[in-house]
């Protein structure tokens, strides 16, 4: 790793020549650090006194110092967002560049008592020093921030670019230098996923939300090998004819122990790290030949709805996917039917156009999900190649107590039947919810109250039953 290590301070007078430091890095001091009353090392010889850390000797002693004089301190990360792909496009030399400048309006604005070095390519340790109370570290930390952020202007070339600040107490937090560092990496994890402010500070809940992604990571790669993804189905009725027309697919995974975990808790991740591609390849093919089984079965014609993420548009051929799904399976491309997150459609929105466009001209049905719980914008009700508006659950949540919710979801269906929409309401569950998808106009239904997701024996027993008849009426 090429660190480079600062002691910043506002008093240029102070500056001197970098020193190479014995390990390397280049170190820049401005003031003489005051004497230590114990010997703080960071070579091999001293791995007893310091356990391995990426920190350098100067934040080590500065964490030291605070702890001797029994104060409060906080151990902050900066990181340059994007710093690879920067450096990927603009070239090694302009990230080295690039560096020199944050460094130096880093500098410009610490005071003295703090101690910053570099700890990786795009990461700053800074120790502050004298804080009045731990509280005023994120005023500190947003400061940081908003001085690094911004334009850049090196020359032929110009960026702008983002910075977030992990930060960890001490001793709140922890007592050992790599420790810290390590809880203010986890916290900068936490400052991707918050608020906008780019600024978040440790905590317990977010180590072990990490751990668990982290485990879960594993766990997803396990789970395929092992074939431990199974797919649940849930039943979509016709709101007329009360008959079962189609399923939606609704995976989950069966853990070593043999409990199955929700989606909610694994597909957030798989997103995340992109192993929803696999996964939703799996989903499509699995749904599509267990369609084809219940065919075989004589459980008469149905569509299989699928859930897609985004990714699966963006990182693959999802038109080969399902062309070859669709072929090996002895199905047509109109019973499959696709749903996607109206939010994930506006993160990803050219090239989610473009794929979906060609597989609604080859015959798959669209669908958007979650219908009224993004932006609900309505330019890509225009654009977009769509068949179905899946209506959120949420729209029918409330109406027995409260008559505005019914006036708002039957405006909602006038509005998607007007633009030629079918529609589906999700979440039927209560009777009096079940009453008004017979009679809102509403061309579909899917609910607990109608029909549970199910596991693929119990669904061939349902279709293969008079009573899958379900709708009361
Ligand atoms: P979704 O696509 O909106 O699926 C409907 C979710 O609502 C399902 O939860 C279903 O069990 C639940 N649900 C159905 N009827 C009712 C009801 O009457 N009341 C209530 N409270 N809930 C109801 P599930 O199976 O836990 O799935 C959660 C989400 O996970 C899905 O929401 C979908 O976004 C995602 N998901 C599931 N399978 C896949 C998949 O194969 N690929 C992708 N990308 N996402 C999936
Ligand atoms: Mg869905
Ligand atoms: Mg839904």
């Amino acid at each position: 790793m090429s660190t480079m290590h600062l002691n910043l301070s506002n008093d240029r007078e102070l500056e001197r020549e970098p020193v190479i430091a014995e390990n390397g890095n280049r170190v820049i001091r401005n003031t003489p650090l005051p004497p230590l009353d114990f010997d703080v090392g960071d070579g091999p010889e001293n791995t007893n006194l310091v356990p391995a850390t990426t920190l350098g000797r100067d934040l080590t002693a500065a964490l030291q110092r605070a702890g001797v004089a029994g104060e409060e301190t906080a151990l902050l990360v900066l990181r340059i967002n994007d710093y690879r792909k920067l450096t990927e496009t603009l070239g090694e030399s302009f990230g080295i560049e690039l560096v020199q400048h944050v460094e130096a309006r880093l500098r410009d604005r610490l005071r003295i008592y703090d101690v910053a070095e570099r700890v990786s390519d795009d990461e700053f340790a800074i120790v502050l020093g004298r804080l009045d109370k731990l509280d005023d570290v994120t005023s500190v930390a947003s400061r940081l921030i908003e001085s690094c952020s911004g334009g850049y202007d090196l020359g032929e070339l110009k960026t702008r670019i983002k910075t977030a600040v992990g930060i960890a107490l001490y001793p709140p937090d922890g007592e050992e230098p790599d420790e810290l560092l390590r809880y203010a990496r986890v916290a900068l994890q936490g400052a991707d996923e918050g608020d906008r402010s780019g600024c978040h500070i440790f905590s317990r809940e977010l180590l072990e939300r990490q751990q668990r992604r982290v485990w879960m990571e594993a766990e997803l790669e396990r789970a395929l090998l092992e074939d431990r993804f199974t797919l649940h189905y849930q039943p979509q009725y016709d709101a007329d004819s009360r008959k079962i027309v189609g399923m939606e697919a609704l995976v989950r995974l069966r853990s070593e122990t043999g409990e199955l975990i929700p989606p909610d808790d694994f597909i957030p991740i798989a997103e995340n790290n992109g192993f929803i591609v696999t996964l939703g390849q799996w989903v499509i093919r699995e749904a599509c030949r267990q369609l084809a089984l219940w065919r075989e079965a004589g459980c008469g014609p149905l569509r299989m709805a699928v859930n897609v993420s985004p990714l699966q548009l963006v990182h693959e051929d999802l038109v080969h996917v399902i062309t070859e799904a669709i072929e090996a399976s002895g199905l047509v491309y109109s019973d499959l039917e696709l749903e996607i997150t109206e939010q994930q459609m506006l993160e990803h929105s050219t090239v989610v156009e473009k794929v979906l466009g060609e597989l609604h001209g080859r015959g798959v049905r669209i669908a958007i999900d979650d219908f009224g719980t993004g932006y609900s914008s309505f330019v890509y009700l225009s654009r977009l190649p769509l068949n179905l508006i899946k209506m959120d659950r949420s729209f029918i949540a409330n109406i027995t107590t409260d008559p505005r919710a019914v006036q708002v979801a039957t405006a909602m269906i006038v509005m998607a039947r007007e633009l030629g929409f079918e529609i589906i309401l999700e979440g039927v569950e209560t009777a009096e919810q079940q009453q008004f998808l017979k009679t809102s106009g509403c061309d579909f239904g899917q609910g607990f109250g109608l029909a549970r997701p199910q596991a693929p024996d119990a669904i061939e027993k349902l279709l293969l039953e008079p009573q899958y008849l379900k709708i009361a009426g």
